[in-house]
């Protein structure tokens, strides 16, 4: 396999791993089974991998140093991730590889978690594989675009200017390679928001809140529109998944009331399949156009469930049965599409689709439909509407309101202190570089999101 990546910084790497001559740090993919072969502490396993003397400001930033007494066994799946980036980042290594890094962790975390890779790659070569395009997108300087068949052969590309990789991956043609990947191009538009007085009002909820033992969230006064797509934006721990269970009517609020009177179809972010059904009875069971070629050409194309059909639910992988939940909560006839974190477990080709059926959906039904997720280039190709959460992890969170996109993501960016400008190519946000004549301009006018000319 070498030659073909020869001259290519993976070609390099490869040689150099031949001839022996390379130290390589490695975080895996699977952050969940690292219980599995180390027990002990955080701070235990976080002291014998720093060989650089940078833990404790690696700790700091990635916001570990509440963990560090705690044992591995008892962390939660976004903890792990945590703690393995920073196990590998804090070797002295000439290489780092990282096997994805966003999984399990909010949009605030895999920015921290970006930033700080990205300052390893100034004296160190790193490599990650990565399925969230605007991380990719600040992580990266090239990218290596991987095709083929799943299961089947995969081929690496050479390295391509981030910028240029990414715009290719998206109209799905690699120019060097003269390959198609995909028939269509994944389209970014800057929707211009409908008129709200032309959209039918689907329904209003009074401000209500949640109280738990440790936890309160309140919900500001919001109304949902018919046929609208509202995505669901904010930090792990603050609410999300308790508002939309509250709206599933799975949850009851402790002040105020949720009773929307409308049907709605759920699907939640933890999924566990509860049937050894295979997947063709499971969803010919909820979807009444299961045999139609309509349902054929947008849910089980789309969405690649083909191959999946005569599998049994409880035999799928998690990328697998989210695929099919995703497409099994817009079978069922409702009002109301709540879908919690959709992005788990799917590359990135998957989750493109999935934004596309999604909206596909809502448009062509009229049907409204919420999406928490922290995907940002997910929740841009599928939102008109946007809803932030704020508040402090653990404690408290505010559920705003659906409003519009630009104000939404300036709330939300301004949180975070990053701004965003259009991709004059493909539509696609990109984060500005910190400080850079674009970023400090756009702070001033406030405008962290759009930038002047598609304002609109
Ligand atoms: P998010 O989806 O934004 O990550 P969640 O809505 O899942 O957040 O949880 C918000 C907070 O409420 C967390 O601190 C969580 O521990 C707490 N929480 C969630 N469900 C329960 C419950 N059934 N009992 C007690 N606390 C809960
Ligand atoms: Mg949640």
């Amino acid at each position: 396999m070498t030659e073909s990546y020869s001259g290519s910084a993976l070609g390099d790497y490869l040689k150099k791993v031949g001839e022996k001559g390379v130290k390589t740090a490695y975080k895996p993919q699977y952050v969940d089974r690292i219980p599995k072969s180390y027990s002990g502490t955080v701070s235990g396993l976080l002291e014998k991998t720093d060989e650089r003397g940078v833990l404790s400001n690696l700790a700091k930033r990635l916001n570990l140093l509440p963990l560090m007494d705690r044992e591995i066994a008892s962390l939660s799946g976004g903890e792990l991730q945590r703690v393995a980036i920073v196990a590998c980042a804090a070797r002295d290594a000439d290489v780092y590889f990282f096997d994805e890094i966003s999984p399990y962790l909010d949009i605030y975390q895999r920015i921290n978690a970006a930033q700080a890779i990205r300052e390893l790659a100034e004296t160190k070569s790193v490599m990650v594989v990565e399925h969230d395009l605007a991380l990719l997108d600040l992580l990266a300087e090239n990218v290596h675009l991987v095709y083929g068949t799943p299961g089947a052969y995969g081929v690496i590309t050479r390295p391509k200017g981030v910028r240029v990789g990414i715009n290719q991956y998206i109209k799905g043609y690699f120019s060097e390679e003269n390959i198609r990947v995909r028939s269509e191009s994944i389209v970014f538009e800057v929707h211009a928001p409908r008129a709200e007085k032309d959209v039918p009002l689907l329904v209003e909820y009074e401000t209500f809140t949640k109280k738990y033992s440790q936890f309160i969230l309140e919900a500001e006064r919001g109304k949902i529109r018919k046929g609208e797509v509202v995505g669901i934006l904010g930090p792990n721990g603050i609410g999300k998944s308790t508002y939309i269970k509250m709206l599933a009517g799975v949850e009851e609020p402790t002040t105020g009331n949720v009773d929307l009177k409308l049907k709605v179809s759920y699907k939640p972010q933890y999924l566990k399949a509860e049937t050894d059904l295979s997947v063709r009875v499971f969803l010919r069971k909820i979807a009444q156009e299961f045999d139609s070629s309509y349902y054929q050409s947008e849910f089980i194309k789309p969405m690649g469930l083909e191959k999946l059909m005569d599998q049994t639910m409880d035999e799928l992988s998690g990328g697998e049965l989210q695929r099919v939940a995703i497409v099994g909560c817009l079978s069922r006839d409702a009002d109301l599409y709540l879908l919690d974190e959709p992005s788990a477990h799917l590359d990135v080709e998957q989750r493109m689709m999935a934004a596309k059926v999604m909206r596909r959906f809502a448009e062509s039904t009229e049907r409204s439909v919420l999406v928490v997720d922290h995907d940002i280039y997910l929740i841009d190709l599928l939102s008109e509407k946007l809803m932030v959460f704020e508040g402090e992890q653990g404690k408290r969170g505010v559920a705003h309101p659906p409003v519009k996109m630009r104000e939404g993501m300036n709330r939300f960016l301004a949180s975070i202190g990053i701004t965003f400008r259009r991709d004059e190519d493909t539509r696609r946000p990109r984060v500005n570089k910190p400080g850079s004549r674009l970023d400090r301009s756009q702070r001033e006018s406030g405008e962290y999101y759009y930038y002047a000319d598609d304002a609109a």
